[in-house]
Parts: structure tokens; C-alpha cells; sequence
């Protein structure tokens, strides 16, 4: 059976928590396509030639543990805006899309590029104030040394450069659904998302 979810949004939207357990709970499996692009950013730190970086990207670099630090967001934010890099990691992305027993994917063009035919089209946003301060608690959580003010401008320097992008640029599919986080508990979000995926389901089943 195949079956995909396209989950799209700005950054600390809740789109990661989301995936995660909507994926547990139809027991799907679960990309997080932000994580290619930081990892090719990260190895574009490392001194790397961005689109040597995106060819050759292998499983392991998924697993560096410097992923969800600012410094490389920024970079994944970069390199994300050159259209050769992005070709480059759409296989991947649509081979996990396509297989068998269901798939969520979740980033910022999946529903308008990745998987323009995905069954199941989310646009999970919130205000950036509150995404800003839910970045900043999970980054403090970690020990990194971050402030308020600092994180509210990155996710808002992320955010209008994901957007403003010539290539593939962040924006919700015509066809999606919009769920707006800012006064939603985790649960009452995840519960959003179910019903909407349930909706189609008993539809196609
Ligand atoms: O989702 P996350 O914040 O980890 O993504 C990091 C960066 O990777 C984003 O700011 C964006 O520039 C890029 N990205 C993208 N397309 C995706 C997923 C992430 O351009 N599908």
C-alpha cells in the first residue's frame, strides 16, 4: 500500500512533532527532509563543494550529532536555495515517498514538489513569535547558548529566505489544509492532523 502525507511549514511550527506522531500512530515511516539539507550544510562547514556535498550525501551524515544547531539551519538555508543541490536530494526524497506502507514527509516543498501527489496535503504554521520561543526552549533545553531576541531573528531571517527563494520556495499547495499551531497544544495539533489523514483514508479504503 502506498500511501503519503506532505507536511510543509515554516521552521518551529510543530511540523517535526506532528510527523513524528502521526507517522507512530498510522505506522508510517517518517522522513525529515530538513535534515538532509542541514547535513548537506554541515558538510558545506566542513569546507565542502555544496553540490559534491548534496551528490554525495550518505545515511550516516543524518546522524552528526551538530544538526539542530543555528549555525547550521543557517547554512542548510543557503545551500536550500540553489536549485542544483535540490535536484540533487529529490530522489531520495520521492524513493521514501513511494514506499510501501505509507510515508510522511516533512519540509517545506513536499506538497509542491516532492509529492505534488500526495494523498494527504499540510501546511502546519504558527505566529513567529511562538515559533521563535519554542525554538528558543529547545535549544536552551540543550545547553545552547541562545537568546530570545537572537533565535526570533534567525527563524525570521530562515523563514524569508525559504520563502522569497527562486527554487522551490516554502508555500502551502493549493490543495492543502492549513494548521495554524499558536494555540494548540501538541496533542490538540496531532489530533488535527489525524482526523485530516482519517478523512481521506476512509475515503480511499
Ligand atoms: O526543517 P528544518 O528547519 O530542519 O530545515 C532546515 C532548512 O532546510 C530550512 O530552513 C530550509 O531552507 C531547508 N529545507 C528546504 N526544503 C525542505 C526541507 C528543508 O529547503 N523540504
Amino acid at each position: 500500500m502506498r500511501f503519503t502525507v506532505a507536511i510543509d511549514g515554516p521552521a518551529a511550527a510543530g511540523k517535526g512533532t506532528i510527523s513524528r506522531k502521526v507517522a507512530e500512530h498510522f505506522g508510517f515511516a517518517h522522513l525529515d527532509t530538513g535534515l538532509i539539507y542541514r547535513a548537506t550544510g554541515a558538510r558545506v562547514l566542513d569546507g565542502q563543494d555544496p553540490l559534491k556535498a548534496a551528490a554525495f550525501l550518505r545515511a550516516e551524515d543524518l546522524d552528526r550529532d551538530d544538526l539542530r544547531t543555528p549555525e547550521v539551519a543557517d547554512a542548510a538555508s543557503r545551500i536550500a536555495a540553489v536549485p542544483e543541490v535540490r535536484d540533487a536530494l529529490i530522489n531520495f526524497q520521492r524513493d521514501f515517498a513511494g514506499r510501501d506502507g505509507g510515508a510522511v514527509l516533512d519540509g517545506r516543498d513536499i506538497g509542491t514538489v516532492i509529492c505534488p501527489d500526495a494523498d494527504v496535503k499540510l501546511f502546519v504554521t504558527a505566529s513567529p513569535e511562538i515559533r521563535a520561543e519554542r525554538r528558543y526552549q529547545e535549544l536552551s533545553a540543550k545547553g545552547l547558548d541562545v537568546t530570545r531576541d537572537g533565535v526570533l531573528e534567525d527563524v525570521n531571517a530562515r523563514d524569508a529566505r525559504d520563502a522569497a527563494r527562486a527554487a522551490a520556495p516554502m508555500k502551502a499547495a493549493e490543495d492543502a489544509v492549513m494548521i495554524d499551531t499558536s494555540e494548540l497544544s501538541i496533542d490538540d495539533a496531532v489530533a488535527a492532523a489525524i482526523k485530516q489523514i482519517e478523512a481521506v483514508r476512509n475515503k480511499t479504503t
